[in-house]
């Protein structure tokens, strides 16, 4: 029997980036190492990175830092650095962080096993930033029990928004096939599964690269059908690409959560065309009308930067007027910064970093009351929750999410977990909602 050795893997940025740790320990698997959370037990740590904004980076190459001091006490320790920092700056991450002995890149995830492998048997250092094709994509892991799963559909983005380094890092879209798609998640349903979150950076253009053979809301419609299947969500839209097939799914298909996330980044037309999004406000506010004549009662998050090269005062008081049109359910927003070899960079007007900062806090501010309003709009109603298990914050009760994605906690035995439940909503909070158990559904 091999003896055992240990991984941990710190995770940064998005689902897809989670997923893709779930894939690096499926691979490890097959060279004997196990995860651990322990930093001290581990034998080989990986960083799984992300460069979309500035303040990550800086976060990664902080965490590498403390690490160095576990390397010098431990030569063996092997330390590998993986995701889009690492597709973006290759070996060059040697010369930054010496101490470190792999760098691989985002479609490099299968050979994860091969490079630590030839670190083990020759203590040096490997890189394997290479772009081959759907290997990485296809990777199937197995968690233990699960209760829901991120299931990718596709990698990479067309679109090439003037700021964003996506398509630099994650290569062009690609779609997987969607039988295979299929069987995983069926496989998943037999192991108990629940929930599924179909992961992409533009799930809306699943299949525009499988000539015509399949599109988005078909595959959602064949998702449907599966049985043992609650729950059906899916991260991350481009709402150019929001068809009305895929409006009108949310009204056909009744696993189809009543949730989007639908990033708009700015209020303002002029700034959406200097990022080079395709959409105008005008646009975007339609798109948002018809989803709610399909679904009233769904839920919408969004994204936003603030700051963006050029923006103006009247155009971030556009931003903030779309907050007040649209309500969103909850808002996830940045300060825009420089990313290494995109447009936005060479773009004139930089905005104050002072002043960047001042407009995120008044735009936090401003979506406070429109979050709580809707969680508090769920006071008295009773919903159905997927127990997900033990919440982290009070492990004496549990924890899920209603059909439109928000956290419920309430007191109710862990033999629930994986139960449709139905919950009697007592308080609202600001992230998260108190509620009690009136039954189980099944
Ligand atoms: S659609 Fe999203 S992932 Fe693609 S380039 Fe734009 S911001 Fe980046």
């Amino acid at each position: 029997m091999a003896e055992q050795k240990f991984c941990y893997i710190k995770t940064f940025g998005c689902q897809m980036n989670e997923h893709d740790s779930e894939k690096m320990l499926e691979v490890l698997k097959s060279s004997d190492y196990y995860p651990t959370d322990n930093l001290l037990q581990a034998d080989l740590i990986l960083l799984n990175t992300c460069s979309i904004r500035e303040k990550v980076e800086q976060k990664v190459y902080s965490t590498l830092g403390r690490l160095k001091g576990l390397k010098k006490k431990n030569p063996s320790l092997i330390i590998g650095v993986g995701g889009c920092m690492a597709q973006q700056e290759g070996e060059k991450l040697f010369q930054k962080v010496p101490f470190i002995n792999i760098v691989f890149g985002t479609q490099s995830i299968n050979k994860l096993s091969e490079l630590v492998k030839t670190v083990e048997e020759k203590n040096n250092k490997v890189v394997d930033i290479s772009f081959n094709g759907f290997h990485s994509l296809t990777l199937i892991p197995k968690l233990p029990q699960q209760v829901k799963a991120y299931v990718s559909i596709m990698q990479g983005c067309n679109n090439h928004c003037s700021y964003c380094v996506v398509p630099s890092v994650r290569g062009e879209e690609r779609s997987r096939c969607k039988e295979e798609i299929l069987q995983e998640i069926t496989s998943l349903a037999e192991r108990g599964v629940k929930e599924v979150t179909l992961l992409g950076q533009n799930v809306n253009s699943y299949g525009k690269d499988c000539n015509g053979r399949v599109d988005f809301p078909s595959l959602l419609s064949s998702i449907n059908e599966i049985k043992g299947i609650e729950r059906i969500r899916f991260i991350t839209s481009h709402p150019k690409d929001l068809s009305p097939q895929l409006i009108y799914s949310f009204r056909e298909l009744n696993k189809l959560c009543e949730h989007i996330h639908l990033p708009i980044q700015s209020g303002s037309s002029s700034v959406l065309k200097r990022m080079n999004r395709q959409y105008t406000r005008e646009e975007y506010l339609d798109k948002i009308d018809k989803l709610r004549e399909v679904s009233p009662e769904m839920s919408i998050t969004s994204d936003i930067i603030v700051g963006f090269p050029g923006e103006t005062e009247e155009e971030f008081l556009e931003t903030l007027s779309v907050l007040e049109k649209v309500e969103f359910d909850d808002l996830f927003s940045f300060k825009y910064s420089d990313r290494p070899g995109v447009k936005a960079t060479t773009l004139p007007d930089k905005v104050d970093e002072r002043v960047k900062a001042e407009r995120l806090w008044r735009l936090q501010n401003f979506q406070k009351k429109y979050t709580l309003m809707k969680n508090t709009k769920l006071e008295g109603k009773t919903v159905e929750i997927l127990a997900e298990g033990l919440s982290e914050k009070d492990p004496q009760r549990l924890t899920g999410r209603t059909r439109n994605n928000k956290v419920v906690n309430f007191a109710g035995n862990i033999e629930l977990r994986g139960c449709l439940v139905s919950v009697l909503i007592k308080r609202a909070f600001l992230h998260s909602l108190e509620g009690e158990l009136i039954s189980t559904l099944h």
